[in-house]
């Protein structure tokens, strides 16, 4: 088959109809980078290939030219892997995505493909703790120096972000405390000192906050997380312009290869398509969950930016349609009386996923942020007392009435 009768190229993907007004990121989510192989199939194919064939010895050479859109080798792109990419940009309005194999993979390509030694990053200490440590151990041993601030204090951002930075990285909300960052007003403040804004939005997801819109530059998600969100595989993706996708991260993932697989994306488009009516649900749980333990005798602190009492509510507000679907709780009696409450549940699982179907809590302290000091975990506030609940699927009136049983 010559390239001019080939169905379609990794560029313009397309079904053959393509309507000519812009849809609806609803119908995009079950819709974009459709590439039906030519036998009418409604599912999207998976191709679980390696590599690609060229019909001549003069087509290889016209296509490593990039001169043609015939597929190269799946570390470079798969169709499987472009339907993902595409839908996922056209759910967060963005105009490109490379899918990655990990949320971690994804993150730290979208800060490695930017940095060279000597160079400059600041970032908001309270986040995920594999994400701190890229920043705080990882980058330094390669000569960037990162500075962190208190994401929520707007005169920490500008007493940093008073030299040339590189990149600034936020995550808003953040892993497990819920702190709010405003992403216009630190993406302001970057762009005066030349820094790329990358947003880790996985605790919010493409749903309900839309980081771009807010004039961040890069995002990154663990799609592991609520894009997957029923527990089966890992993936992560990156989002931005096409000329940072193809001028600074393209040239890094294309030959570091951290890929997402072709079947995991397979899962992932899948996914896609009940995205929206998986995190509003979940988000509306949520909120019902927290405005539950926040008037509970037992609990002591619920963290949770859709509640008013939370110090990032108007900001959060401003850029976040929902208070997400993720919230973290102490209780008196500190940490035995959370193991107590936490071994008597009997619906909620103990689990340290979140973004999942199933309502999953878990202890950070001793779990996913035991990695960091206990200094480090004491500045960000995962205290041995808090426990961090991802609300799913689950019909609220059940959680409820298990967290009321547990707390006793
Ligand atoms: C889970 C998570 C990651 C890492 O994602 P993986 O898919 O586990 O590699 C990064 N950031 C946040 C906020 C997360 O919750």
């Amino acid at each position: 088959m010559s390239e001019s009768e080939r169905p379609w190229g990794y560029r313009e993907q397309t079904h053959g109809k393509n309507p000519d007004w812009q849809l609806h990121p609803d119908t995009e989510s079950v819709r974009a980078g459709l590439a039906r192989s030519g036998f009418g199939e409604t599912g999207e194919a998976l191709y679980l290939t390696s590599g690609f064939t060229y019909g001549s010895a003069e087509e290889a050479v016209a296509s490593f030219a990039d001169e043609t859109d015939h597929y190269l080798y799946s570390r470079f792109h798969n169709p499987t892997v472009s339907v993902f990419e595409k839908r996922l940009a056209a759910i967060e309005g963005a105009e490109l995505c490379v899918a990655t194999g990990s949320g971690m993979s994804a993150m730290f390509a979208s800060i490695a493909c930017l940095v060279s030694q000597g160079d400059h990053v600041v970032a908001s200490a309270s986040m995920f703790s594999s994400c701190y440590v890229v920043l705080s151990e990882i980058l330094p041993k390669w000569g960037v120096t990162v500075e962190f601030v208190k994401g929520s204090e707007k005169a920490d951002w500008e007493k940093a972000l008073n030299r040339p930075t590189k990149a600034v990285f936020i995550e808003t909300p953040s892993n497990p405390m819920l702190e709010i960052v405003d992403i216009a007003m630190v993406s302001e403040l970057a762009h005066k000192v030349g820094a790329t804004v990358i947003v880790d939005n996985v605790m919010a997801s493409p749903i309900l906050q839309k980081p771009l819109q807010h004039g961040a530059d890069v995002i990154m998600y663990s799609a592991t997380k609520h894009i997957d969100g029923q527990g089966r595989v890992l993936g992560g993706a990156i989002l931005g312009s096409a000329d940072y996708i193809l001028n600074q991260l393209q040239p890094f993932t294309r030959h570091t290869g951290p890929n997402l697989s072709a079947f995991n994306a397979w899962v992932l488009l899948k996914s896609l398509e009940t995205l929206g009516m998986r995190v509003e649900r979940m988000n509306s749980n949520a909120q019902a969950v927290a405005e539950f333990l926040s008037s509970h005798p037992k609990v002591e602190a619920v963290n949770y930016p859709g509640l008013k009492s939370h110090p990032g509510y108007e900001i959060n507000s401003r850029q976040m349609s929902g208070g997400g679907t993720t919230m973290s709780l102490s209780l008196k009696g500190g940490q035995s009386a959370l193991f107590e409450a936490m071994n008597k549940l009997v619906v909620i699982d103990i689990s340290n996923n979140l973004g999942d179907s199933k309502s999953l809590i878990t202890h950070p302290a001793s779990t996913t942020h035991r990695r960091l000091s206990p200094e480090i975990r004491a500045d960000l506030g995962i205290t041995d007392s808090l426990a961090r609940l991802s609300v799913g699927l689950e019909h609220s009136s059940d959680l409820i009435r298990d967290l009321e049983i547990a707390l006793g």
